[in-house]
């Protein structure tokens, strides 16, 4: 479940950015819809407690996020939010396999190597356990990135922009992996998008529309 209340966020010397108020049911699917500079990664940010709203507030799983403080907000992060961002931000300094072993480190949990291989292996790319990330392709990148947000089985999913340079066919499936994913845990799931292709292959997704500050009365 998350729920937001009266969620605004002001950037240093930008306008402040209102975000509609929203309720998604736990195991539910959220697509965020709006324009490039809409708030939709703010958004993102806000729900995964990496930003702090200048008002209103954010409960996820029934956590209200305001009142973590902001290390036992990385903890609670790094257990109960699978984030899949824009920029896959896998270290090429690391195998795949080390790569994902760090979300233990952030979590403050015991390291669990067969836990890694499974996380590789449901998404299908667990031959490449001792690669490192720039010898995968893109849609493999992407999929290890997924096995990673989805290793300690999150409450939450967030994708941002998760299909924007991917093919028609690279698409689908990277929406039919992350649905999939979200069911088997029971995650809610939200998707930032300003791809058609996003809500055409989830009609049933509810929607939260979003618009730039300048387009707002
Ligand atoms: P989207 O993900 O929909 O493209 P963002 O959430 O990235 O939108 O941005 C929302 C608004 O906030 C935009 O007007 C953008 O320019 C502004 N913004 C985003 N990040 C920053 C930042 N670090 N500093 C100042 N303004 C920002
Ligand atoms: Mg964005």
């Amino acid at each position: 479940m998350i729920e937001t209340r009266g969620l605004t966020y002001a950037y240093p010397h930008a306008q402040s950015l209102p975000l509609p108020d929203v309720v998604v049911p736990q195991g539910g699917t959220l697509l965020l819809r709006g324009p490039s500079g809409s708030g939709k990664s703010t958004w993102l940010a806000l729900a995964a407690g990496l930003l702090m709203p200048s008002s209103g507030e954010v409960v996820v799983a029934g956590q209200s996020l305001g009142v973590l403080r902001s290390g036992a907000r990385d903890t609670w992060r790094a257990r109960h939010v699978g984030f899949l961002p824009q920029k896959l931000h896998l270290s090429d300094a690391l195998s795949v396999s080390d790569n994902l072993a760090l979300v233990y480190f952030a979590a403050g949990l015991p390291l669990d190597r067969a836990a890694i291989v499974r996380s590789l292996d449901a998404l299908q790319v667990g031959a490449f356990a001792a690669r490192r990330p720039s010898q995968l392709s893109g849609g493999q990148a992407q999929r290890v990135a997924l096995a990673r947000a989805l290793l300690l089985r999150p409450c939450v999913i967030l994708a941002d922009e998760p299909t924007a340079s991917l093919d028609d066919d690279a698409s689908a499936m990277a929406l039919s992996l992350l649905r999939d994913s979200a069911a088997r845990l029971e995650a809610t799931l939200v998707i930032a998008t300003h791809d058609a292709r996003v809500w055409q292959t989830l009609p049933q997704a509810q929607v939260l529309p979003l618009m730039r500050p300048e387009r707002r009365a």
